[in-house]
């Protein structure tokens, strides 16, 4: 690849030169667990022992890394193996993190029920008022920001380049989860992150039929460092779960561009809907995030989250009541789904400062006729 070539011939080429073997122009599943040595330490192309490394899940990391414009990529089994990874490398007993007010709640549970026996403190910041997360910083010294943005499942804008800024004045790393955007809608990295997460599961992989995770990052040593700590913790992908994500990607930006403008005519159908008390959609100028979102992302992504006038009960039986949005976890698949936070994806999040309102429903809006969709919701509210 040239270092020209634009998004959409990165996301179908890099890394997946035709096999030389054979031609063939999809890189094989190499599903293998070991490789055979030409002598002892003799490696065919580095390859000893599919933990380490295999080919398949080489295209895939080639792939991810173009596509975030990052120097190197990690691929992961799924996305908290990535998180669990990344902070097991940069973090250590005594450290104190940043994290926001709204995540997803298996990040939080991370932090608050796992790291947190590890003796990793953490406090917990609105990431969009860039004011609290500065005073924090001069607060103690702070080993990690880490911002989700636009966030699951309140869809908060963060402003990278600043986070970027405060965080490195404080001597503090940037670590941006870009699930949400991808890197066809926004590029962390390119706007001053350390590192970008990913749920791979969710729009790379794009069709709700694979669990992956991966980490970008700029600085080459900081790669080496992590790969170090998946090779002895071992929460790697198999082969043919690369393979998939691999194939998804290679549709990334024409599925985003139809997400984006179902969730649009979504998002603007819910803001005029009277049984609809409040629509978070940063695409919506009257969302507080819209202009930072306008600067830092291609368009606004394909989550649309509301609130419902008469409180949990209507939330839950809205949830209940769809023909098309099927009622599930996860997002970012070409199927809309539909799902009732605080009871699913943010159940572990109830008693924290991150509690979800019991009104929300949050909504991932697949690329299916938008007509359909926005009739679908009519009915059920
Ligand atoms: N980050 C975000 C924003 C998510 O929504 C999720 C899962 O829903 C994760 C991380 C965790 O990813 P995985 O389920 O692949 O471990």
């Amino acid at each position: 690849m040239t270092s020209h070539d634009g998004f959409e011939t990165l996301a179908i080429h890099a890394g997946q030169e035709p096999d030389p073997l054979t031609g063939a122009v999809v890189p094989p599943i190499y599903q293998v667990s070991t490789f055979k040595q030409d002598g002892v330490g003799g490696l065919r192309g580095g390859y000893e022992y599919s933990r380490s490394a295999n080919p398949t899940r080489t295209a895939l990391e080639q792939c991810l890394a173009a596509l975030e414009e990052g120097t190197a990529a990690l691929a992961f089994a799924s996305g908290l193996a990535a998180e669990d990874a990344l902070l097991r490398t940069i973090c250590s007993p005594g450290d104190h993190v940043l994290i926001p007010d709204d995540a997803y709640g298996g990040t939080y549970r991370l932090f608050a029920r796992v790291l947190a026996g590890w003796g990793l403190s953490h406090s917990v910041v609105p990431m969009s008022d860039l004011g609290a997360v500065r005073e924090q910083l001069a607060a103690r010294p702070v080993t990690v920001v880490w911002a989700e943005t636009p966030t699951n499942p309140l869809l908060n804008i963060a402003d990278i380049r600043g986070l970027a800024r405060a965080a490195h004045e404080a001597g503090a790393l940037l670590v941006v989860d870009n699930t949400f955007a991808s890197p066809y809608l926004q590029q962390p990295l390119v706007l001053g992150a350390d590192a970008v997460v990913h749920s791979t599961t969710k729009y790379l992989g794009g069709h709700s039929d694979v669990i992956g995770g991966a980490l970008v990052v700029a600085d080459a040593d900081l790669a080496e460092r992590v790969d170090y700590v998946r090779n002895s913790t071992g929460g790697v992908p198999g082969p043919f779960d690369a393979w998939l994500t691999l194939r998804g990607i290679k549709t990334l930006a024409a599925r985003m561009d139809r997400h984006c403008r179902n969730a649009m005519r979504v998002a603007q159908m819910l803001a005029e809907h009277p049984a609809v008390t409040e629509v978070f959609y940063p695409g919506l100028p009257s969302h507080p995030g819209h202009k930072t979102a306008q600067e830092q992302m291609r368009a606004f992504g394909g989550m649309v989250s509301f609130r419902v006038l008469g409180g949990e009960e209507v939330a839950v039986r809205v949830c209940g009541r769809t023909r098309l949005f099927t009622l599930g976890e996860s997002l970012g698949g070409v199927e809309s789904l539909i799902e009732y936070p605080a009871r699913m994806t943010h159940a572990s999040v109830a008693g924290s400062p991150l509690e979800v309102p019991a009104d929300l429903v949050r909504l991932s809006v697949g690329i299916e006729d938008c007509d359909d969709l926005i009739d679908d919701l009519r009915q059920a509210l």
